[in-house]
């Protein structure tokens, strides 16, 4: 695995620039000028690799560029066959692939090995449709003007897409944005991030060398300056990640008139109504608020519950965050949570809930860093919090679960559209038409009714965050492939007489008949059609 990982997208500047991952020289060699990547789960060092500058990003592009158009005229279905063949070798490396995240996440292995399965259920989706949502349209003439004429949109790929992802599932986010991407004919560069840029690289050198796939797909390593590289290169961004630096993306990109996509951060608020069923309300939250250590963008950030049911939630809660077990190595299912992705993640959480102890809330489970190296917090429950704490209001991307309680739905409402985020929401209740009902008085992009995240296993569904959560949408049936294209409008002539009737020379009578079949055509009232003027 130490020697796959060297190939990265430009041979001979990783050449220079890779270390072996976790055989570093001790003395004598000096270290290439880069970035080290570290096991969040015990501190070590697990690969050194190159920080890419402008230069070297603008020389991808270019490479990516020269090979597009070949890419884009194999068409749908010749492009589907490639993705076939990386979902094969997927599948013939999901466990190598799972082993590498797991060493750059701190993830436990039953969610390390999940990524893969996942980003190939979407692969399939997109493969299988690719031809159908592509194809050209044709919609009907809707006036005389236009009556003879044979309309087509066409859907032409932005020939280099930029996909910037962040940390938290670097394998699924940066295939779920790329292999859309490449299906529409686009070429892609992907640039994961620095903290966790290895199982990107890995797939990057399976497409190329492996697979022997066409030069279309680059990853490129480095931080937020060979983002900021790639944006002003790039013809279409697709970005996940902070809303701090998605705002800086749209500025970047609104002055190249660029498009860009971008799916931001979240404070997922989970509303829990006097008449659900809360083993099942209980269970999900503590999934949901743990899965990943918490930093999933739609894990649950703050838990609303209606008065009358608040303590047997808060209990069926803190019961089953207290058997929970934690630690981040082997290739075992017998963890449930492994640690943060970094040492700053850590200092986020630990200010979040430190803040909220101090100012009266309590921690019925955990509360503080685990006592391990590494970058571990306790599973933690905090009750008695209140909406002005920052454990409320900013996100945490952690391991913790804030329950408030609250007089009835109108005030859960409230208080989850009191955020400026709004990426999605849980509301659960008996009563699924009352929770759809709540659903929609809801500001966020996206709301499950009983369930936990399962909007993202929903492909045919778009997945986007309103308020300051995100512009535009990933996947979305359609809408998640054809993003990624300029519509084209062609109309070709069937009739072709000598002249039509705007063009030369104007004359009273072409003028004239024009405005009277407008009339005749449109005008509510008899008077009106026969040129009746109101005054
Ligand atoms: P981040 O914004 O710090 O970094 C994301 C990526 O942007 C990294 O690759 C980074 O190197 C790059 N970057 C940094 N500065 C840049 C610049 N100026 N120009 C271009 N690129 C730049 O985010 P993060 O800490 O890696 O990720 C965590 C955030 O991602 C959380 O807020 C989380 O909610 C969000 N997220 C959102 C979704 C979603 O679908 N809405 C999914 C996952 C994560």
């Amino acid at each position: 695995m130490i020697e796959r990982l060297m190939g990265a997208s430009d041979p001979e500047m990783l050449s220079k620039g890779v270390d072996e991952i976790g055989a570093r020289p001790s003395g004598g060699a000096q270290p290439a000028p880069g970035f080290e990547v570290r096991s969040p789960a015990d501190g070590s060092v697990v690969a050194s690799l190159p920080d890419q500058g402008a230069e070297q990003v603008r020389a991808a592009v270019g490479r990516l560029r020269g090979n597009q158009p070949a890419w884009e005229a194999l068409g749908p279905t010749g492009r589907g066959r490639w993705l076939g063949r990386l979902r094969d070798w997927l599948f013939d490396n999901d466990e190598r692939v799972a082993e590498l995240l797991q060493r750059e996440t701190g993830k436990p292995w039953q969610e390390a090995i999940l990524e893969v399965p996942v980003a190939i259920d979407l692969l399939e989706y997109y493969r299988k449709r690719a031809e159908k949502f592509l194809a050209d349209s044709h919609p009907r003439p809707h006036n005389l003007l236009i009556a003879s004429k044979k309309l087509t949109i066409a859907y032409r790929p932005y020939p280099v897409v930029g996909v910037i992802c962040p940390w938290n599932n670097p394998v699924l986010l940066a295939l779920a944005d790329a292999v859309p991407a490449l299906l529409a004919g686009a070429a892609v560069a992907i640039k994961p991030s620095e903290l966790t840029p290895l199982t990107t690289l890995e797939i990057a050198r399976g497409w190329r060398e492996d697979v022997g796939a066409p030069g279309v797909l680059e990853c490129l390593t480095g931080a937020g300056g060979t983002g900021a590289a790639l944006v002003d290169v790039a013809d279409f961004i697709q970005f996940t990640g902070s809303t701090r630096t998605g705002r800086k993306i749209a500025q970047r990109a609104a002055e190249r008139l660029i498009p860009y996509s971008l799916e931001l951060g979240g404070k997922d608020a989970m509303i829990v109504l006097a008449d659900a069923d809360l083993e099942r309300a209980a269970n999900a939250a503590v999934w949901g608020g743990m899965f990943n250590s918490g930093q999933t963008c739609t894990s649950v950030e703050r838990v609303f519950v209606e008065e009358p049911v608040y303590d047997e939630f808060v209990e069926l809660v803190a019961g089953r965050v207290r058997g929970l077990r934690q630690r981040a190595a082997g290739k075992r299912f017998d963890a449930d949570i492994g640690s943060l992705s970094s040492q700053a993640q850590l200092a986020i959480v630990e200010r979040h809930v430190s803040e909220a102890l101090a100012n009266g809330a309590r921690a019925l489970v955990g509360g503080k860093r685990a006592d391990a190296p590494g970058a571990f917090f306790e599973p933690t429950v905090l009750v008695d919090v209140e909406q002005s704490m920052r454990c409320m209001r900013e996100e945490t991307f952690g391991p913790t679960l804030p329950v408030m309680k609250v007089k009835d739905a109108e005030e859960a409402i409230r208080f989850a559209n009191d955020s400026r985020y709004g990426l999605s929401a849980s509301v659960w209740t008996r009563d699924r038409a009352r929770g759809e009902q709540v659903a929609g008085r809801l500001e966020v992009g996206a709301v499950n009714v009983n369930d936990m995240f399962v909007n993202a296993f929903a492909i045919g569904i778009p997945q986007g965050g309103w308020k300051e959560s995100g512009v535009g949408a990933r996947l979305g049936g359609a809408h998640g492939i054809r993003k990624y294209c300029r519509p084209q409008s062609v109309t070709a002539t069937r009739l072709a007489p000598r002249s039509e009737l705007l063009w030369y020379p104007y004359t009273a009578l072409k003028g004239k008949l024009f405005l009277r079949v407008t009339r005749l055509l449109f005008a509510r009232d008899l008077g009106r059609r026969l040129g009746r003027r109101r005054r």
